[in-house]
């Protein structure tokens, strides 16, 4: 029984990702009224925010330079005044122009060690900016917060979604939601990023807070974002200490957990740990190719490199590298964290060789780990993995095709919803510890991230193995579904029962 909303038009990345959703419903004959409630998210939320520009300076086209070659360099006084953009432009603040000595032509200035640039004008710029409250019979709507220029209402409803799978997987009391702004991070300044946030917790201050919907850092977001957010919503109010929680990945300094910022690749090598161990292996001595060296990227890499394996490729947005002996991850982290490099890419690593783009995934190893966006394991790719494991630490990165190709191949997967479970969990932790103004060491929140995602993954993979069980650490009778399935589905169907039960037992709501 299929929805009729799937008929008649293209498929979007919605129905896609519902796929999953469809099949572990019919497998475990989901309430018809809870389906129902689930189909669609509870709320989409779609606004538009405007911010103020500086002027800035862009450089000349390469045809252009010639016409300007004598033009004079002017002094003006560079540094953070000059401020460099990771798409090569530089923001131009005024007091960059106090005591210099500026020759202009036709708006064009020659600024030296760096060339030739236009002035553009600043001014108003509007951004589409959404959030999705998808489910929230679990407990609080919680998501994460996405700054890219790709971004969509599709895009954020999938993803809502899966925080509402994710959320009852990791069995924490919340439940799903998803959103951000449709920018190109790289063409502004910290100063114009600091007043995009402001203004989207402005405009959803009525509709989050910290026993309502709960964002976080996703793609392009980070700690110092939320601590923006967390200023903006508790700003003026009575009691902003006990307001901390609205918003999670904060500062350890500022209300955030310790483990929360390696927390997704942590919670994904847990996943790997408990992969290898039923083969009867380690992860010592296993090859690791990343794709996104990002916040999940370079804690899943730094981790498994302290564990033995080795990290033999990484592929960011702007470049690819190998080493089949193995990147030295700390130079690697090293590279991608100098100042200069503004694009914290891996590009330019000398450690490792370059790969066209697309041959990254034809390299060899043991383990694959997308943690970049979605989409990234399509067919054609799968067809061509030399892998034994696909490990989405990002979310969606498998098409559905992908998956049928993995499936064929017997190339093993342990699905986005458990598999980066991790940084939702800790951010549990961190919403816990902001509740009752507590702060736990990093040991002990790791430990209950171990135990959490072990004991949720054990579940999946006796879902999937058709092997009901009571164990120390869980039970997993309850959720089996009387044969073999493939991870993706059993996951999915642990979710569904968890969130059923709230149906079932409290009622539906009017
Ligand atoms: P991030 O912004 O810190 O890093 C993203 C990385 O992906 C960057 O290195 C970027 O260069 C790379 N990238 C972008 N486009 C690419 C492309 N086309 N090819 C190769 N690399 C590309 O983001 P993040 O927080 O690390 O998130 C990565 C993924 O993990 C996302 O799918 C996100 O939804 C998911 N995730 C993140 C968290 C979290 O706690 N941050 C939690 C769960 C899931």
């Amino acid at each position: 029984m299929k929805a009729s909303r799937k008929d008649n038009h293209r498929k979007s990345l919605f129905d896609e990702s519902m796929e999953a959703f469809y099949r572990a419903a019919e497998l475990i004959k989901l309430d018809p009224r809870v389906r129902l409630e689930l189909e669609e998210p509870d709320f989409e939320h779609i606004f538009y925010i405007t911010i103020e520009t500086r002027d800035r300076l862009v450089p000349v086209t390469k045809e252009e330079e010639a016409r300007f070659k004598d033009l004079p360099a002017s002094s003006v006084k560079a540094g953070e005044a000059l401020e460099p953009l990771a798409n090569g432009q530089l923001v131009l603040h005024r007091r960059a122009l106090l005591k210099a000595d500026i020759t202009l032509r036709e708006g064009v200035l020659r600024i030296p060690k760096r060339g030739l640039f236009r002035i553009e004008k600043g001014g108003p710029k509007k951004f589409k900016a959404y959030r999705i409250q998808y489910n929230q019979v679990r407990g609080p709507y919680k998501g994460g917060v996405r700054f890219h220029k790709d971004v969509s209402l599709d895009l954020f409803k999938a993803l809502a979604a899966d925080m509402t799978w994710k959320t009852a997987i990791a069995d924490i009391p919340f439940g799903g939601a998803k959103g951000g702004v449709r920018i190109d991070p790289s063409a502004y300044s910290k100063e114009e990023i600091e007043h995009v946030s402001l203004r989207f917790i402005y405009k959803l201050k009525s509709i989050i807070g910290p026993y309502v919907d709960i964002p976080a850092p996703d793609v392009n977001t980070n700690p110092e974002i939320m601590a923006i957010m967390m200023r903006q919503f508790t700003d003026g109010e009575r009691m902003p200490h006990a307001m901390r929680g609205v918003v999670t990945g904060k500062d350890v300094r500022i209300g955030g957990s310790e483990g929360r910022a390696k927390a997704t690749g942590q919670g994904t090598v847990y996943c790997l740990e408990e992969w290898a161990r039923w083969r009867g292996e380690s992860l010592a001595g296993k090859r690791v190719l990343v794709q996104g060296f990002g916040n999940v990227g370079t804690a899943s890499a730094e981790i498994l490199h302290a564990l033995g394996a080795k990290i033999v490729g990484v592929q960011d947005a702007y470049g690819t590298i190998h080493n089949e002996k193995g990147l030295d991850v700390p130079a690697l982290l090293a590279h991608a964290a100098t100042p200069e490099n503004l694009r914290r890419s891996v590009e330019g690593f000398t450690g490792g060789t370059k790969v066209a783009r697309e041959d990254f995934w034809k390299l060899d190893a043991e383990i694959a780990i997308p943690a970049a966006l979605g989409g990234s394991i399509t067919g054609d790719v799968a067809e061509n993995l030399r892998v034994q494991v696909v490990a989405e630490a990002a979310n969606g990165p498998t098409t559905p095709e992908g998956d049928k190709v993995l499936g064929d191949r017997k190339i093993d997967l342990i699905p986005d919803i458990i598999c980066n479970a991790g940084g939702v969990t800790v951010s549990y932790y961190e919403w816990l510890q902001n509740l009752r103004m507590e702060h736990w060491t990093e040991a002990d929140v790791n430990n209950r991230l171990e135990r959490a995602i072990k004991a949720n993954f054990g579940i999946i993979h006796d879902i999937a193995t058709n092997s009901p069980q009571k164990t120390p650490l869980y039970d997993s009778r309850r959720f089996v579904v009387g044969k073999k399935i493939d991870m993706r589905t059993a996951a999915m169907a642990l979710a569904l029962r968890r969130i059923e039960n709230h149906y079932l037992l409290e009622g539906f709501s009017q």
